[in-house]
This record gives structure tokens, C-alpha cells and sequence, in this order.
């Protein structure tokens, strides 16, 4: 079965190939062909993990999913939230730069709560090949707060900030070993590769 994941994230890819298996065939953007900047214009990460799956499977007649993620801090209002990326003005996926503006934003508050939230949309194709239907969605979210400062140097993004709950360690310091087991994505794939087992 072949499916389309909407990214040429080699380390996202690698994640989901592992868990599921030679039986399926994930495609990246890269093998079909798809070299354009995917729309990605929502004001919230289920919109934009819908788009950016309904944009491939209809333009390239192929089941596929997307994912979107963003950090949100709970003093903040959900900011970073769907802007994670482009969270400092004029920049794009800056991390010293987004993770400098979120401490300059939160201050020395007590309440530090955050979460990581991952969107998944699926969108496969119908017995007749179109892709009319409603993406499925799937969520992963792991829980935990933000550190004053930042720790570590693995992972990427807002890693060194974010310590998950359960642990002493931010998700930079803790490495991909712990982080893969408990994360936000991790948790998103985890509910499609279920449901994918499934259908089958
Ligand atoms: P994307 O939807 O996977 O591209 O993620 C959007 C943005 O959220 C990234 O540019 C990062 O700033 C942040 N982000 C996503 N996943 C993680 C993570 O696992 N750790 C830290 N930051 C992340």
C-alpha cells in the first residue's frame, strides 16, 4: 500500500517507516514529484495539516497524510501555537530566535505549562481513485512545562526549553531515545499506524 506523507523530513519519514513496517510504502514529497511550497495558510494545525494532505492527494491522485505541530504555553494562550515556526517576527524555523522570544514573553511567571501538539490528517483516496472525502485526524500531545533557561543541545526546535512531565531533563538533554517513546509525534503517528494496521 502506498501512501504519501507530506514532508521530506528525513527524520520524520524514518520515524514512521520504522513503526510501520515493509508492508506499507510511504512516500516522501521528494519520490512523487512534488517540488511546490504546499499551501499552508490555516489559522489553527488541523487546518493545516488538512490542506497540505488534501493539496497532495488531489493534485497527485494519491492517498497521503500531513502533520503540523506547534508548542503551546498555557500563560501565553496557546502561543506559540499554529506560528511555532515563525514565532519571532521576520524569521523562519529560527529556533535561537523563537526560543529567545517565548522566554522574553513568559518573564519569570510561575505558571510554565506547555504542551507539544501533533495533527495528523489523513486523507485516502476512494475505491474510485478521487480524494473527495474528509481527512481523518489524529493527536498526540505530551505535557510539561518550560524551563528559565535553556538546557541540552539534541533535538531541534524548542527542545532545550521544554522539559516533559515525569522528568528532570529537557527534551534536548533526554535524546531521541526517550523523546521518540513519549512525544507529541510519536504519540500522533502512533494512532495512525494503528488505524492503518487496521484497515489493511
Ligand atoms: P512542524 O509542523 O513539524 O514543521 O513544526 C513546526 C514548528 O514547531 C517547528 O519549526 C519547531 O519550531 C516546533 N516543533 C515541532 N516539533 C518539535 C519538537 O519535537 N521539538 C521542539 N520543537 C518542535
Amino acid at each position: 500500500m502506498k501512501i504519501v506523507f507530506a514532508t521530506n523530513n528525513a527524520h520524520k519519514l524514518d520515524e514512521i517507516r520504522e513503526i510501520l513496517g515493509p508492508e506499507f510504502e510511504i512516500a516522501s514529497l521528494n519520490d512523487i514529484g512534488c517540488h511546490e511550497d504546499i499551501p499552508e495558510t490555516g489559522d489553527t494545525l488541523e487546518a493545516n495539516a488538512m490542506q497540505k494532505a488534501r493539496y497532495v492527494a488531489r493534485k497527485y491522485r494519491l492517498s497521503c497524510f500531513a502533520d503540523d505541530t506547534g508548542l503551546e504555553v498555557e500563560a501565553l494562550g496557546g502561543e506559540p501555537g499554529v506560528h511555532s515556526a515563525r514565532y519571532a517576527e521576520g524569521t523562519d524555523h529560527d529556533s535561537e530566535a523563537n526560543m529567545q522570544k517565548l522566554l522574553r514573553r513568559l518573564g519569570d511567571a510561575d505558571n510554565r505549562r506547555a504542551r507539544f501538539r501533533t495533527v495528523i490528517a489523513y486523507l485516502p483516496l476512494t475505491a474510485s481513485g478521487t480524494a473527495e472525502g474528509e481527512p481523518l485526524l489524529f493527536e498526540g500531545t505530551v505535557n510539561g512545562r518550560i524551563d528559565r533557561a535553556k538546557h541540552g543541545t539534541g533535538g531541534f526546535g524548542y527542545d532545550p526549553l521544554f522539559i516533559p512531565d515525569g522528568y528532570e531533563h529537557s527534551f534536548a538533554e533526554l535524546g531521541m531515545e526517550v523523546k521518540n517513546r513519549i512525544s507529541h509525534r510519536a504519540r500522533a503517528v502512533q494512532k495512525l499506524v494503528d488505524y492503518l494496521k487496521t484497515r489493511q
